[in-house]
């Protein structure tokens, strides 16, 4: 038996905005939410119309209240399987052993930031180390920002971050940069240092410089660095939906996998998706999910209507 019409796994912003089209569409829906959304560490949210600011864990409880006034259900837990049950749906094994029914499946369940091994940088991460300049660049605008080398794709995001301050410094392995690269970077004015870095020097709880090898300090104020997306697809590979070489979720219109039912949204499949991005990428998916019930429905109540059962 399917209690749900669809089970959401994942509830940020991508799966509760999901949520909220498919209550208001009275459809029966549960969100099952670990509860750690990847933006946790900051304590504010930017770049989101309207909400400019807010505390990314006040959004969230914003979020649930909305869903849940729809009557829509929310449980906080961690899906370990998902499995299909022959045409008739999906069945989600909880932590702790419950089975849970439903015609529908929505994973919004994220990504981790994979950041380099340096002491002390994990420990900043979301206050003053920092990795989307759309999201924090304003706040940190005309400081002293250094960037920390994690692959070739860091010296664009550089140029990217010089938008913010004029006071960009490059912190590059030796041998890292080519002649082309080094000299774009010091034609806009930024400062390179090609030695590894050792670690982040942290005074009275702020950032304060980055010490490389040789024991030099070079004073920042804030740091940006690329980190490696990995997404958190393991219930999904276990279901057999197909990923591309580099393990993204390969997707369709409004979020479709390979597997008919069983849709994706926000970060879980695009590594770029904003609380924003993830919230619509939700309530595309939510509507497009919808529209494949209504034509289940459509089917079964013809069915019905052929073996004389009333609706
Ligand atoms: C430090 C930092 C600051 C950021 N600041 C901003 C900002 O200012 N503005 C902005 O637009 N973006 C910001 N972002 C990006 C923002 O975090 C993402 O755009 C957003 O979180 C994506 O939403 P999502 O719903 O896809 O994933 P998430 O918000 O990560 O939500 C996924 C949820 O799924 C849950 N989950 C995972 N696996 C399971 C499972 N098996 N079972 C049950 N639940 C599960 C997780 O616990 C989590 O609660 C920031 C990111 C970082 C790292």
């Amino acid at each position: 038996m399917n209690s749900y019409d669809t089970i959401i796994i994942g509830g940020g912003a991508a799966g509760l905005s999901a949520a909220l089209v498919l209550s208001r569409a009275r459809r029966r829906v549960l969100v099952i939410d670990a509860g750690e959304p990847r933006n946790a560490p900051a304590a504010h949210m930017h770049g989101f119309l309207s909400r400019d600011g807010m505390p990314p864990a006040l959004l969230l409880e914003t979020g649930r209240r909305e869903v849940e006034g729809y009557g829509g259900e929310i449980r906080r837990g961690v899906a370990l399987e998902v499995v299909r049950c022959g045409a008739d749906g999906f069945q989600v094994l909880l932590e702790g052993g419950e089975r849970l029914g439903a015609r529908r499946l929505l994973v919004t369940t994220g990504l981790r930031d994979e950041l380099p091994e340096i002491p002390g940088l994990r420990e900043r991460w979301g206050r003053d180390v920092l990795h989307c300049p759309y999201c924090h660049g304003w706040e940190v605008r005309d400081q002293r920002l250094g960037i920390i080398w994690n692959g070739p794709q860091t010296v664009g995001y550089a140029q990217v971050v010089r938008q913010w301050s004029g006071e960009v410094t490059m912190f590059a392995p030796k041998e890292t940069l080519t002649n082309a690269e080094r000299t774009q970077l010091l034609a806009r004015g930024i400062t390179v240092v090609e030695e590894a870095v050792d670690h982040v020097v942290v005074q009275d709880d702020r950032l304060t410089g980055i010490a490389v090898d040789g024991g030099t300090v070079v004073a920042c104020e804030a740091v940006f660095v690329p980190p490696r997306f990995v997404p958190h697809v393991d219930l999904l590979l276990r279901l057999g939906c197909e990923v591309d070489d580099s393990g993204w979720v390969i997707t369709g219109e409004h979020g479709a996998t390979s597997i008919p039912g069983v849709r994706v949204a926000g970060n879980v499949a695009n590594a770029r998706a904003q609380v924003i991005t993830a919230a619509g990428e939700g309530s595309a998916a939510a509507i497009a999910l919808n529209a494949e019930l209504v034509d289940e429905d459509v089917r079964n109540a013809v069915r019905d209507a052929r073996h004389g059962v009333r609706a």
